[in-house]
């Protein structure tokens, strides 16, 4: 491996695809050259060019390949590996709802790991609690044992979760759920709503106290009804709050995926996965969080109610699902890549732009994944 060698390819850039090349140097997009005529890739000869996307950032992901996020640090070496071969050079290891001392041990994991993670892994940039603040009327494939009010658990307790917290999903109508988003929102934590039957007005409240962003919108909240909105509507209709997409097809039917990308701008629509560790892991069951489920034919299912328990694709699916409905590609991409990076303020990476670290992939003609490239190093893609 050359790390200065130039590549070459129909680049996804912020807005449009050129042909063109890209030069890395010490791990940083040192140069990006389109094509003499401007480079709007299209021609004959550019069909041949791989597209060069940015790499992939997955903020909601407890699992893959039969590996545990809130498992061993092996398993966490497992899950970053299998995730870096379908494009997704970083991401927040999530946990679901599990007694706070359990929460805790898993924060300390993930933080003894990230130094110490491989670097032919996804890349940790802290990690993710899918809980314990959740409803139980819309708690999904969580524990009903494990689910807790703001009001009932002292902030004190939840200031050791704190070191490389990122994100954390709460349910604004719990007691206490207001005063704890804008702690957590204080504390830096980007707080998403989800899990949540609140009304309207009390979800506004949940953005208005710091809220940023919508845990897998549609999926176990409130919705559309047309006389009685909920979350997934003031998630829709606040310009400023993210909203999370499983874009698989069974989370949310794809005859909805317009309503989102009409409504939203592009800049806050961000793909997820939001799988177990069965994900890539072929057909099976497993016991997650003291639940069983099952998989079968790209379903994740409660084994006991039938609901579903996330989804069993990667970002690489998300992306070319997106565009298969008819997003273009470059908006696909950006809610893979730039929007999950912007939700975490994160800027030194997640575009094919000079001075950008070089976390790349490299997609063929049907968008799956030939390389992915981390910090100026090529592997093995997923195809
Ligand atoms: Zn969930």
């Amino acid at each position: 491996m050359n790390s200065s060698d130039d590549i070459r390819g129909r680049l996804v850039l912020d807005d449009r695809v050129a042909a063109g090349r890209i030069r890395v140097q010490d791990g940083h997009i040192v140069a990006v050259d389109l094509d003499e005529r401007g480079g709007e890739a299209g021609g004959e000869g550019d069909r041949a060019l791989p597209f060069v996307t940015p790499g992939f950032v997955d903020v909601h992901v407890h699992g893959w390949g039969g590996h545990d996020a809130m498992g061993s640090p092996q398993e966490l070496d497992g899950m970053a590996q299998a995730l870096l071969a379908h494009g997704v050079t970083s991401f927040l290891p999530t946990a679901v709802s599990s007694p706070v001392e359990e929460l805790g041990a898993f924060a300390d994991r993930v933080r003894r790991w990230m130094p110490a993670h491989p670097a032919d892994g996804a890349r940790p940039l802290g990690f993710n609690l899918e809980g314990p603040f959740l409803a139980q009327a819309r708690r999904g494939a969580h524990n009903p044992l494990f689910l807790r009010d703001p009001a009932d658990v002292d902030t004190a307790a939840l200031e050791p979760l704190l070191d490389g917290l990122r994100v954390t999903t709460i349910a604004p109508e719990l007691p206490g759920a207001l005063e704890l988003i804008g702690w957590m929102h204080g504390r830096g934590v980007v707080v998403s709503l989800g899990h949540s039957g609140t009304d309207l007005a009390t979800a506004r409240a949940g953005y208005a106290a710091g809220a940023r962003t919508t845990t897998h919108l549609f999926n176990a909240m409130t919705g559309v009804d047309h006389r009685a909105p909920g979350l997934a509507v003031a998630g829709l209709v606040n310009d400023e709050a993210f909203v999370e997409l499983i874009a698989d097809g069974h989370h949310v039917d794809v005859a909805l995926w317009p309503i989102i990308t009409r409504t939203k701008p592009s800049a806050r629509l961000l793909l997820v996965s939001d799988p177990l560790a069965l994900a890539g892991a072929g057909d099976g069951r497993m016991t997650i969080g003291g639940l069983e489920v099952d998989v079968r034919d790209g379903k994740c299912t409660l084994v006991e109610s039938g609901a579903l328990a996330g989804s069993v694709i990667a970002l690489d699916t998300a992306v070319r699902n997106l565009v298969r409905s008819g997003v273009d590609l470059p908006a696909a991409v950006e809610a893979a890549s730039r929007n999950p990076l912007r939700l975490l303020g994160i800027e030194d990476r997640g575009r094919v732009a000079v001075g950008q670290a070089a976390d790349l992939v490299e997609l063929d003609d049907d968008l799956r994944v030939a390389r992915v490239m981390r910090d100026g190093r090529w592997y093995a893609g997923s195809r």
